[in-house]
């Protein structure tokens, strides 16, 4: 009864927000994931500290030039730090003892080349690095993207997972600017909805996604299921943290996890929330005006690293 009532609410605000959108961000989470290639590096943790707010570094250095000093470049930093201070306030982590170093053989992440100082020298201060790019590649085109024709907005994969926990360490987030472009109308609906991609990417690039849940990656997860019911190939997240948090918003103790996106195609399969259960959760397949970033999600960020409360990473 709750999740027939859900659908049904569901379905009529969707419609409403299909009017009102300006365009669809259909996620590319698992075409990016099937090519990148993935390394690992030690990384010695100061336990001393405790948990504290996580520090995602933004590399804006990889942004193309001739974007530098135009609305484009402020808008993407914006966006991105906003979504970056978010997780901060959201998600804790033990923090690294020294700078966070690139290794990789080429130097690249993501075929995007990595400045020289983080390979040498590291980055500070830091828990997650991503390079952020602005590129219009066959991905933002759609031609990968089997899920629908529509172009994807944004797109972050990591490239290199800290040895033993995979943990991710340094990721690429790219802006694709056929669809970046409708942001220099300077809407604030649209600025908002531009926030929600940036913090669902970054996300992304802390491992939320099938590659992670299913165990691939991760070393303890969530093994997604399939079954006849309530969808067609019906998944769900089965972390222990997320089937806590499921048990609550049902109010069903018998409840087995949260069920994830199976009807998108290739490109979002068991990467997202199904929408029909979380609506504008930042976490599922499509942005979404006013996106929010639920227990849910942070319970699964938890899950990621086999913790078993909070949404410690
Ligand atoms: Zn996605």
């Amino acid at each position: 009864m709750v999740r027939s009532f859900v659908l049904v609410a569901a379905m009529g605000v969707l419609v409403t927000l299909s009017l009102a959108s300006a365009f669809t961000h259909n996620c590319a989470h698992d075409v990016v994931m099937k090519d990148v290639k993935l390394g690992t590096i030690d990384v010695a943790l100061d336990v001393t500290a405790g948990y504290q707010p996580l520090r995602v570094v933004s590399i804006y250095s990889t942004l193309p030039a001739d974007i530098k000093n135009t609305l484009v470049e402020q808008r993407i930093q914006s966006f991105t730090d906003t979504a970056a201070k978010k997780l901060g306030v959201s998600v804790s982590a033990v923090y690294p003892a020294g700078p966070l170093k690139f290794f990789m053989a080429g130097g690249q992440c993501d075929s995007i080349s990595v400045p020289a100082d983080h390979i040498s020298t590291g980055v500070s201060n830091a828990d997650l690095v991503v390079y952020v790019t602005y590129m219009q590649t066959t991905v933002c085109d759609g031609a990968d993207n089997k899920s629908s024709s529509d172009d994807a907005a944004a797109y972050a994969v990591p490239c290199l997972l800290e040895t033993g926990s995979n943990k991710p360490r340094f990721a690429r987030l790219n802006y694709c600017p056929s669809q970046f472009k409708e942001e220099t109308t300077g809407s604030t609906v649209l600025a908002d909805k531009w926030r929600g991609v940036a913090l669902h990417e970054l996300l992304h690039a802390l491992g939320f996604g099938n590659d992670f849940f299913s165990g691939k990656f991760a070393k303890k997860i969530a093994f997604p299921v399939t079954g006849s019911a309530p969808e067609r190939n019906y998944s769900e997240m089965r972390g222990s943290n997320v089937i806590e948090k499921t048990k609550e918003h049902f109010s069903c103790d018998t409840a087995t996890g949260f069920p994830l996106e199976t009807a998108g195609g290739a490109a979002t399969v068991n990467s997202h929330w199904s929408k029909r259960f979380v609506m504008n959760e930042v976490m599922n397949a499509e942005s979404t005006y006013a996106p929010l970033l639920s227990a849910m999600t942070l319970a699964a960020l938890g899950d990621l690293q086999d913790i078993t409360t909070g949404a410690t990473w």
